[in-house]
């Protein structure tokens, strides 16, 4: 792996951006090594950006949507990143965002960047380089990131935890149900946004915003911002604007209200604490003496001579 040129991924240069993103997400320990050091080097430069999430079942319009909301902000100036954390595992199969050409015309544009979600490992694995990725992306002048995921299993928690802004997109439902879409994520959004409101399905979709607007007002309150429930058409490129405009109002608000820093600083120090489990846990896999031990352990506890309590101090004990 040919090192990485830090000057030139600070100016903003594609190729040294991609280059450093490919070591990130490789697996080879040397190479992980590296990378943190290219990414402790660019510490200072990082942070600087909008961290928005986007999540929404298949079909919802995710990819449109970031295609024409990334070309907004572009138009007034703006740097964007979009990066997938893509929940397809080998038991599911296949990707399920990355199937498809998707955002062609904003992948064209000078100033916008698109990458695909990295293959590798547990969901933890795909999250934690994503959060890297970000941090590569913002130390060459990505002013907005976006981070996209379909509402699968764990990763919209995963994509929450890294962001500022939590959007869930969904299409117009004047039905009670929450369509594919867990009550927990009601909870972790920002905001949601009716898409598809256009043609015949616009008064369906202002039902559906109202709809949603008071669920909001029954589950949550109290803090510095109410979730808000916007509708819009990622195809006719009507209410983007509006979505922007709110992005940039919580910002503002979070910043007045000292939450901006401290929701990042709250994230860096969950995610120190997961990294340290998942450390741990790797280093005990690999320990010599835990895997000759541990299935003798094992057996014992299946047959009912140990307790699983006094099983897993004795292999935690190795260490
Ligand atoms: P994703 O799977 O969530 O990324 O969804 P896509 O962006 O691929 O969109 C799924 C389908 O919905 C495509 O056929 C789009 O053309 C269509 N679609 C997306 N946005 C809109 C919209 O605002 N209005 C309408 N009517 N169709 C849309």
């Amino acid at each position: 792996m040919p090192s990485i040129d830090l000057d030139r991924l600070k100016q903003g240069n594609r190729r040294a951006l991609a280059k450093a993103i490919t070591l990130v997400e490789s697996k080879l320990d040397s190479h992980r090594m590296e990378a943190q050091q290219v990414l402790e080097s660019i510490l200072p430069h990082t942070g600087n950006s909008i961290r928005i999430g986007i999540t929404g079942i298949p079909g919802v319009g995710k990819s449109t949507f970031i295609e024409s909301f990334g070309l907004h902000l572009i138009e007034q100036g703006k740097k964007v990143a979009v990066l997938a954390v893509d929940p397809s595992s080998p038991i599911r199969g296949g990707s399920i965002l990355g199937d498809k050409t998707r955002m062609e015309e904003l992948s064209r544009q000078e100033n916008a960047f698109i990458r695909p979600s990295p293959s590798e490992g547990t969901m933890g694995g795909v999250a934690q380089k994503t959060r890297e990725t970000m941090l590569l992306c913002e130390a060459a002048g990505y002013d907005v990131i976006i981070v996209e995921t379909v509402g699968v299993g764990q990763s919209e928690y995963e994509v929450a935890a890294m962001v500022d802004f939590f959007l869930v997109l969904m299409i117009p439902n004047a039905g009670d149900e929450l369509q594919g879409i867990k009550r927990g994520i009601m909870e972790l959004a920002d905001s949601l946004v009716i898409n598809k409101a256009d043609g015949e399905s616009i008064n369906l979709a202002q039902r559906t915003r109202q709809h949603y607007q008071n669920a909001f007002h029954l589950i949550k309150g109290g803090g510095f911002w109410n979730p808000r429930v916007l509708t819009c058409s990622a195809m006719e490129k009507s209410g983007i604007d509006d979505v922007w405009n709110m992005i940039s109002e919580y910002r503002e608000l979070a910043i007045k209200n000292q939450a901006f820093d401290e929701k990042r600083s709250q994230q860096n120090s969950q995610w120190l604490q997961k990294l340290i489990h998942e450390l741990l846990e790797m280093r005990l896999h690999q320990n010599p003496d835990v895997q000759q031990k541990m299935p003798s352990l094992f057996d014992q506890v299946i047959r009912n001579k140990v307790t699983p309590y006094s099983a897993a101090r004795q292999i935690v004990d190795l260490l």
